[in-house]
């Protein structure tokens, strides 16, 4: 398929499947299934596989279009989506042949769902400094040893792209390795559901990862290439994913706000406020910062895509910036919504609860302008 045809499709799936299962997501918290297995059979789980391997063979732009359709209609479901995308990205980075047959083309072909598990107990939002150790037990084989908090797609995936330490012993803490680990592992420990304030349906939980041994064969890239995987690979798909996300909150709020006032009407003068110049000027307001904020990502992403050594900078403020955006976005349409928008389990309640999550999602608001100050001042990008 074309981008167009791929952009359609997704709009259809939205439309209905999504739309469908949105509410019993946020209210129930329940895992997007239907509309995952939708986008799965509609051949858009291989949205960033390789043609070769049967995927779409899209990029960033394609990412961050994606979250944002479903982000519009359904946070978590986008938030499921993209992170399968971006787990199906780090594998195809550099994939063997094993990789290629047994993870890109079932990913390709919606029978495999991955997902990103980075994010640890111990280290927090500094997800770049796993804990979680890889040891060599043979030219074969490994050992796993630490634990992975807030997977997405929780006990959902066939498989967890997940950060170790990097496999020689004496590796330095910002050595880092990506493995793909199957979900029928043995062993394999999981925390209970994580409740959110939003994101309701991800499905988030902790995953325990004691004396687990594994195939080295799944071991991604080569021994050297760690902060690569993190700043080539994971950041800017994982960076676009979000900010989709984030964005397509923005214009749902924006797009409530705005039904509200054409449709609220006054009694005492038949006045609708859509004629108010000062909620006018508001809403032009609200556009406007969403607007600038999509330019600034989509700009992001062709950067990235076109491979421009200096990408990483609109990539890095693109998802700090959708963030913001959303947050305030959600919050100044309640206001113009009223007290109707304030109700509890209205539209404008779950906005505001998913969108709370984007600034606390990793990297986080504070770190990624930390990073990008860091890189504009030629400073080493991550903490000493
Ligand atoms: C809904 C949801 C889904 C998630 N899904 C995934 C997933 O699929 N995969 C995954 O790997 N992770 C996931 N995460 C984890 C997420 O990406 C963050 O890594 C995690 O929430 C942050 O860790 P923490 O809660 O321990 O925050 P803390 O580490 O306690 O940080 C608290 C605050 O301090 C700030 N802070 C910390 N250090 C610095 C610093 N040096 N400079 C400036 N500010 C700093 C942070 O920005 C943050 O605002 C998810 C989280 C949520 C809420």
């Amino acid at each position: 398929m074309v981008l167009q045809e791929i952009l359609d499709s997704l709009r259809v799936i939205t439309k209905s499947t999504v739309s469908e299962e949105a509410s019993l997501v946020d209210e129930q918290g329940k895992w997007p299934e239907n509309s995952i297995k939708a986008l799965q059979k509609a051949g858009l789980g291989g949205l960033l596989v390789s043609k070769e391997f049967g995927g779409q063979g899209q990029g960033m732009y394609a990412l961050a279009r994606a979250c944002e359709i479903l982000g519009e209609v359904s946070a978590s479901t986008a938030l499921c989506f993209g992170m399968h995308c971006v787990g199906s990205a780090v594998i195809g980075a550099k994939p063997s042949d094993y990789q290629k047959e047994e993870f890109l083309r079932p990913i390709a072909a919606g029978e495999h769902l991955t997902t990103l598990a980075l994010s640890e107990p111990g280290t927090g939002a500094h997800f770049y400094f796993p804990q979680t150790q890889l040891l060599a037990l043979s030219e074969e084989e490994f050992l796993l040893n630490g634990s992975k908090s807030f997977v997405t797609n929780g006990t959902k995936a066939d498989s967890y792209v997940i950060s170790t330490l990097g496999v020689d012993p004496d590796a330095s803490r910002d050595e880092f390795s990506c493995f793909v680990l199957r979900n029928n592992t043995e062993n394999l420990e999981w925390g209970p559901d994580w409740k959110g304030l939003g994101m309701r349906g991800n499905s988030s939980r902790t995953l325990f990862l004691k004396d687990i041994k594994v195939p080295a064969a799944n071991l991604l890239g080569d021994a050297g290439d760690q902060l690569w995987y993190v700043f080539q690979v994971v950041a800017p798909y994982f960076l676009t994913a979000m900010a989709g996300t984030y964005l397509g909150i923005a214009q749902a709020a924006f797009n409530e706000a705005r039904q509200h006032l054409v449709q609220r009407s006054y009694r005492h003068n038949g006045s609708t406020l859509s004629q108010n110049t000062l909620l006018q000027h508001r809403l032009g307001t609200l556009w406007s910062k969403i607007e600038r904020t999509r330019q600034l990502l989509y700009h992001a992403t062709r950067e990235g895509e076109s491979g421009e050594p200096t990408a990483i900078l609109p990539i890095l403020s693109s998802k700090a910036e959708v963030a913001t955006c959303s947050v305030e976005v959600v919050n100044e349409a309640m206001t113009l919504m009223g007290g109707i928008a304030y109700s509890q389990n209205s539209r404008m309640d779950v906005l505001l609860r998913d969108a709370r999550a984007a600034h606390v999602m990793g990297p986080t608001t504070d770190i990624l302008y930390t990073w990008l100050g860091r890189a504009l001042l030629e400073q080493p990008i991550l903490d000493s």
